[in-house]
Parts: C-alpha cells; sequence; structure tokens
C-alpha cells in the first residue's frame, strides 16, 4: 500500500500572507492529511546568502551606530517578521523576529572552523516558514505539527550541499511521520535542511526542497510528490523566451531528469533523479490554479517518439583537452575525469576524439582550480559564456526526421559542440548571445508545428515562413 503524498511548497507560494492563506485553504481540502515539505519565503535564502558571503560582523543586526548593519540584514529583519505579523499577530511576530535574531547573532559570533555556523544560518528560512504555514493552518482548525528536519533529514557533514543518509532517513521519516498521519495530524518539515547524526544542521543546495520532498516521499512510499509552484507545470518552453509555451501533460522520468538538469527551473535535477530511482510519481502544478492537474512525471509515458521541451542553461564553460604528446596512452578520459571527480564538479556534455576531450561545466564552478589540476595531463582550453540548447522528448534516435528537423533548424546558428547520450535528449552548445534565437525558433519547428523550410533571413530569422 502506498503511503501519505508528500505536497511540497515554493517560495512563491509562501511569498506573502494571503498566500500562506491560500496555501492552508488548499491542505484544508485534501481528505486525506498530506506531509508538506516547505522552502524558504521567496526571497529570503537570496537574502540569507548575502549574509554568509559578507561574513560575521560583530556589533550586528542591531547596531545602530551603523557599522554592522547592511541592507541584507536589513531585509533580514524586516521581512520575516512583518509576514509573521500578518499571519499570527504579535505573538508569531515575536518568536519570528526573536529566531532571526538568535541566529544571526550565532553567526555572527561563530567560532571560524565551525563548519556548520553558514547552514545554520541558512536554515532560518526554512525555519520561518514552517512557523508560518503551521500557524495559517491552526487558524483554519487543520491539526498540524512542525517536524524538524534536521532529525528527519538525516545526511553527511558536506555542508553547504549535504549528501542524505538514505538507510537513515527511511527510519528516520517513517519513525517520526507516519504516527502522526495516522492520527490525522498534517506534519510540517522545512525543506533544504538536514542534519547529521551528531545533530550539527546541513543544508542540501539550492532549490534543495524539492529533493527533501523526494527523500520523504520515497521513504514513505508515497502515492506521489506534488511540487506546488507559480507555473502550470513543466512548459514546452521558457514563456520569457518563446510564444505559445504549453504546459505538458505527462513527462517520462528520463526526460524529467534531463528537463531538470538542462535548464527547466521548475524541479531540482537531484530531485528528479531520486524520484526516478524509486519509481516515485511527481506531479508539478500550480498553487496559483489548483484545480489545473499540472504536469505528472512517471516511470512509462505512453505513445509514439515525441518532442517534448526544449530547455536552456546559460553561463555554461567549454573545456578542451588534448593529451600532451608524452602523457600516458591508456588512461587519459579516466585522468581528466577522475580530477573532475576529486573537484565535485559535474559535467553536461561530453564529446571526445582520440587526441582530445571536450566537455561543459558551470561557468562558476572553479574553473582555475580544474585548469590547473588538468594542466599536468593535458593542454588546456576554456571557454566562457556559452548556453547549452537541449530538444527533450522520447525515442529522438528511433525517428530519423527528428534529428534531420532538428539539425536543419540548428543550421543557422554557430554551435561548438552537439551532444546526444540518450534517447531522450539532444543537446546543442552556442555563445550565450545565440540562445534564445535558437531555443525560440526550434520551439516555433518542433512543437508549435511549423516546419523550417526556407532560410530565415536578416530581421525575419525568428519568424520561421514556410507553415506545415
Ligand atoms: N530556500 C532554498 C533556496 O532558495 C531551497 C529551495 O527553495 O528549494 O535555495
Ligand atoms: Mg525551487
Amino acid at each position: 500500500m502506498s503511503g501519505p503524498a508528500v505536497f511540497k511548497f515554493g517560495g512563491t507560494s509562501l511569498g506573502d500572507a494571503e498566500r500562506i492563506g491560500d496555501v492552508a485553504a488548499l491542505i484544508a481540502d485534501v481528505e486525506a492529511p498530506p506531509v508538506v515539505v516547505v522552502s524558504a519565503p521567496a526571497g529570503l535564502t537570496e537574502t540569507l546568502v548575502e549574509i554568509a558571503q559578507e561574513g560575521p560582523r560583530p556589533g550586528g543586526i542591531s547596531d545602530s551606530a551603523g557599522d554592522g548593519t547592511t541592507l541584507a540584514r536589513e531585509a533580514l529583519e524586516r521581512m520575516p517578521r512583518d509576514l509573521a505579523r500578518r499571519v499570527g499577530g504579535e505573538a508569531l511576530q515575536d518568536e519570528v523576529a526573536r529566531l532571526v535574531l538568535d541566529r544571526l547573532e550565532a553567526f555572527d559570533r561563530h567560532t571560524p572552523g565551525d563548519e556548520s555556523a553558514r547552514d545554520d544560518l541558512l536554515a532560518v528560512g526554512e525555519d520561518v516558514a514552517v512557523r508560518l504555514l503551521k500557524a495559517a493552518l491552526d487558524r483554519r482548525g487543520i491539526r498540524a505539527a512542525v517536524v524538524d528536519a534536521r532529525v528527519v533529514v538525516r545526511t553527511d557533514d558536506g555542508f553547504g550541499s549535504a549528501a542524505p543518509d538514505i538507510d537513515a532517513i527511511h527510519a528516520t521519516t517513517r519513525a517520526h511521520l507516519l504516527p502522526l498521519v495516522s492520527s490525522g495530524t498534517v506534519p510540517v518539515v522545512q525543506g533544504f535542511v538536514g542534519g547529521t547524526a551528531d545533530g550539527r544542521t546541513t543544508t542540501l543546495g539550492r532549490g534543495g526542497s524539492d529533493l527533501s520532498a523526494t527523500l520523504i516521499g520515497a521513504a514513505l512510499s508515497s502515492s506521489a510528490v506534488h511540487i506546488w509552484t507559480d507555473v502550470d507545470g513543466i512548459l514546452t518552453g521558457d514563456p520569457r523566451w518563446v510564444d505559445r509555451p504549453r504546459s505538458l501533460d505527462v513527462v517520462g522520468f528520463e526526460e524529467a531528469v534531463e528537463l531538470a538538469w538542462f535548464g527547466a527551473r521548475v524541479l531540482h535535477a537531484g530531485a528528479a533523479k531520486h524520484a526516478v530511482a524509486h519509481r516515485l510519481p511527481v506531479r508539478i502544478r500550480s498553487t496559483f490554479a489548483p484545480e489545473r492537474p499540472g504536469t505528472l512525471i512517471l516511470a512509462e509515458r505512453w505513445g509514439g517518439p515525441d518532442i517534448a521541451a526544449v530547455a536552456c542553461k546559460r553561463s555554461v564553460a567549454l573545456i578542451q583537452v588534448r593529451s600532451r604528446p608524452s602523457a600516458i596512452e591508456y588512461g587519459f578520459l579516466a585522468e581528466v575525469f577522475g580530477t573532475l571527480a576529486e573537484l565535485r564538479t559535474p559535467v553536461d556534455l561530453v564529446a571526445t576524439s582520440h587526441t582530445s576531450t571536450a566537455f561543459t561545466i558551470d561557468e562558476n564552478a572553479d574553473l582555475r582550480a580544474l585548469g590547473d589540476a588538468l594542466d599536468r595531463v593535458a593542454e588546456v582550453e576554456v571557454r566562457r559564456g556559452l548556453s547549452t540548447v537541449t530538444v527533450v522528448g522520447r525515442g529522438l534516435l528511433r525517428e530519423p526526421g527528428f534529428a534531420a528537423r532538428v539539425f536543419q533548424t540548428v543550421a543557422f546558428t554557430s554551435v561548438h559542440l552537439i551532444s546526444q547520450a540518450t534517447d531522450s535528449s539532444l543537446s546543442f552548445l552556442v555563445d550565450d548571445a545565440e540562445a534564445e534565437r535558437l531555443v525560440r525558433r526550434l520551439h516555433l519547428v518542433l512543437i508549435e508545428g511549423r516546419g523550417a523550410r526556407q532560410q530565415p533571413q536578416g530581421d525575419d530569422r525568428d519568424s520561421v515562413e514556410g507553415a506545415v
């Protein structure tokens, strides 16, 4: 039998008092109590990251002399407190204000070697969120209990992007959440936050609340994880760029992982992978339109080959490595990828020939450290300012016509690298400046269903003529 559904609410769904009330109403409408996972209210984590970057300032937030108070600190003092007052009145305002101040003070006084200090500070966004939602549920007469993610979501001590301990989470989640659910109480848990076995706070990396939701969902054998966000599911293309994006009804697991990884921002890639590994259905839906079904991510997507979406990932760097003539003849690739693994740098696309290999990574990775490390075995060239544009679908290799249409459409763009490792994605690496145009054209041709029969000219390059 399947366990309770998990509902995860993102920052925009908790961005103001009214929306928090809507979320409580939405939970009240569900017959069987779900397990609820929340992100920090929109903008709060960003503010906390800024404060962490500025570093500790003894003198701190309440220092009226002005030394130590920054814009981010002012925002941190104001935003959660105002939200709390509007959601739960004076008492909640005081509780939240105290929580935030205490945490900031602890950060300002932490000893330099204390690795968990930063995560302790970042976690306050979600610590506030669970209190706000609990108060809103109380108001509606819904029985709810805050369950601390530090206890439930056990991780290693990789502070900042800790790795979950799946076995421990299986046990803690079941022990702490199931009794509540069976007694008709809604457990409310912080997303993004975890804890080590010895009780120190960790975080799962930016956007990690989705991962929290799928970790808990898998541990409970949930019927489904519902990711409640501000869009109607996974779209066929970025609405800022394409004219007629559609929301997809169903997406296969593999497509979802490719989409999450290559730029559809609605689902954290790690969360998608975890759901896939546990065959856990995920539904992405909008708190602004809860009556709509959104997108269902399922193990099997029925039907023939089909293109689902065009995604784009910005700020990508291309690394080209050429083995030195003197270098080892065997194991060159092992050496290159071993170096990447040591530096914990994830790779997106790879293309390789006998003597050289090219791959892409996030432009914000430590490119210098990587260059220095690879320099031992290879000549290294780095190019920044690139984007990957990825066509995601099913059976892309099975249906030769697809590739032909895709390549025809891409033919007018200069491409640095092409990669197709699976049946469900085909990626092109282009200059940042070319990305939007290419996404628009691919969406127009492949999804809005118009053919690219003529070479587009001049300013007209976006409006592909020759409708089929
Ligand atoms: N609040 C965290 C962040 O902004 C986690 C999340 O939203 O998923 O990254
Ligand atoms: Mg998110």
